[in-house]
């Protein structure tokens, strides 16, 4: 059955089940070709092989940089068959055809995930030859079969054992297979130098993969359970960021669940203090600081108990005993920590769906991490994409403005620059009210301001919470007094927005009215 003229080429730096797909090409009377390595190892093996050196009539030389790149290996892979000038150009120059092409790369990627891995020998690890062979094949399909990857070799032994060639389905999906692993490891070469500072390092985080994503899983279902999905992480991800996550217990994460806790942990890991962020439909509905993840949790719970029901909670502090017994007395989706007690585990434990994420802080604090570092944030509209720097901007008691006669006090100052933290995760138009570091009030999501204020003070409401004496915060600037007058007659007495409305002189002289305290950021935190 099998072709006695067809020759394959072995190349192959992960040598994993090569020695196998060899002995059975062999038994198949395919000639085999190959490279040092590879040619000693199926000679030590006692299959018969041609080094590459008797092929090329040239040595592999310049430590291996140069082995395959030659006219008697490319033209034997490109040449097409089906046309008649090429057969005869090979014959001239005495080149035989290569019709099985089996190559795996120089480890690139494994190489610089190395730590301390150096310039030198990831330039030594990017692979020429290869890649060049692999394309000359994958080019040619019609005629040549190229494997990149041990998963394929069963699968084309059985198909040459059966039909004594491969079918040109086999082969084109071959291909493509081949282009999209020589698109990654280029990819991930681009990634690798692109995240290399002027002084040779590397960047803790380069910030940019490029494009490059790496699939984590896939998933059950997307945001609903018509819509397929799957999880990519960034070649590179930032350090503390919920992709780092180890699942501890629980089902599955849903498309939903991580969506929710990516906005969870990004909020919660943003404050200094042991906080707790409770994340229901990608917004807050309650955030709060206290001595410790316990207290954290009591008054974040308190905000809204209806909607923390299902939710997703954050702790930027390890999870103890006390606080999981807390937690436990509610439904919870998934409960992300830096870390979880023994105690808590235990407690946790008898939940068996209850999914348990632990991600460790990023390093040098919230917030140092990610500053001046191109974070890309992205959204996808009809056939394009949106990108922007992420919205990492912090604002400092500094760079607050207080336009009011009204001057807050310091307890007040620290309510609004929480409130103004919590804002900037809750979806546009957002209206938060604290106080006494938690919120009590969150509007999320409205198309109007006003509404946005009516819903956060009726929900405060219903959760038995006062508003009076609140701290508001507002994520863009009151277009005119009324939303103002909204959360002043809902009990606010201090406020703080961006500023920046052609009316801010209509608001302002508005709150001098009221009574109230207010500052300006010059920041606004929109999130659609
Ligand atoms: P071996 O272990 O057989 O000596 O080498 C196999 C590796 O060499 C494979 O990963 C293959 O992609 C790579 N390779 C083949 N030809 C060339 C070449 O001409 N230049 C370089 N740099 N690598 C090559």
């Amino acid at each position: 059955m099998s072709n006695p003229q067809l020759t394959a080429l072995l190349s192959v730096s992960d040598k994993t089940g090569i020695l196998e797909l060899a002995r059975e090409l062999a038994a198949l009377k395919i000639r085999l070709v190959s490279t040092g390595g590879t040619a000693k190892l199926l000679a030590e093996a006692g299959l018969p092989v041609t080094e590459m050196a008797e092929l090329t009539g040239f040595p592999e030389m310049l430590d291996g940089r140069v082995k395959t790149l030659h006219p008697r290996v490319h033209g034997g892979l490109l040449a097409r068959r089906d046309v008649p000038e090429h057969m005869a150009a090979l014959k001239e120059h005495g080149i035989g055809t290569i019709d099985l092409l089996v190559v795996n790369l120089y480890p690139f990627e494994a190489t610089v995930a190395k730590p301390g891995c150096t310039l030198e020998e990831a330039i030594e690890n990017i692979d020429i030859g290869g890649p060049a062979m692999v394309r000359s094949a994958a080019k040619n399909w019609k005629d040549v079969a190229v494997l990149t990857d041990a998963s394929q070799y069963a699968g084309v032994i059985e198909e040459l054992k059966r039909n004594g060639t491969t079918s040109a389905d086999t082969r084109f999906k071959l291909a493509v297979a081949a282009f999209n692993r020589i698109a990654d490891y280029d990819g991930a070469i681009s990634d690798y130098l692109s995240s290399l500072q002027a002084d040779g390092t590397r960047s803790l985080f380069p910030g940019q993969s490029n494009g490059r994503f790496v699939k984590v899983q896939d998933l059950r279902y997307g945001e609903n359970p018509h819509q397929q999905a799957a999880f990519y992480r960034d070649l590179y991800p930032a350090p503390g960021s919920l992709v780092t996550a180890r699942q501890l217990q629980g089902k599955e994460l849903s498309y939903n669940n991580i969506a929710d806790a990516d906005a969870a942990w990004e909020c919660v890991k943003s404050f200094e203090t042991p906080a707790c962020v409770i994340v229901k439909h990608a917004n807050p509905c309650g955030v709060a600081l206290g001595a410790d993840a316990a207290e954290a949790y009591a008054k974040a719970f308190k905000t809204d108990p209806t909607s923390a029901f299902g939710g997703i909670i954050a702790f930027n502090r390890a999870v103890d005993g006390a606080a999981a017994q807390l937690v436990a007395k509610q439904f919870v989706e998934v409960l992300i920590a830096p870390g979880f007690s023994d105690e808590a585990r235990a407690i946790f434990a008898a939940k068996a769906n209850l999914r348990l994420l632990e991600i460790a802080l990023p390093p040098g604090g919230p917030t140092a991490w990610d500053q001046g570092r191109n974070l890309m944030d992205a959204k996808r509209v009809g056939s394009g994409l949106l990108l922007q720097t992420a919205d990492n901007r912090e604002v400092r008691l500094d760079e607050l403005k207080v336009v009011t006669k009204k001057q807050p006090s310091p307890e007040q100052l620290a309510d609004l620059l929480f409130a103004w933290r919590v804002a900037k995760y809750v979806k546009s138009n957002a209206i938060v009210f604290c106080g006494g570091g938690m919120t009590l009030g969150v509007g999320a999501g409205q198309m109007s301001r006003i509404d946005s204020a009516r819903i956060a003070s009726i929900k405060a409401g219903n959760a038995g919470l006062t508003l009076q004496g609140s701290a508001v915060a507002s994520d863009a600037f009151f277009p005119f007094r009324d939303g103002l007058d909204v959360v002043c007659d809902a009990g606010a007495t201090c406020v703080i927005q961006p500023g920046g409305s052609v009316r801010d002189d209509e608001v302002i002289a508005a709150a001098d009215e009221r009574g109230i305290a207010m500052v300006l950021t010059g920041v606004r935190h929109f999130r659609h």
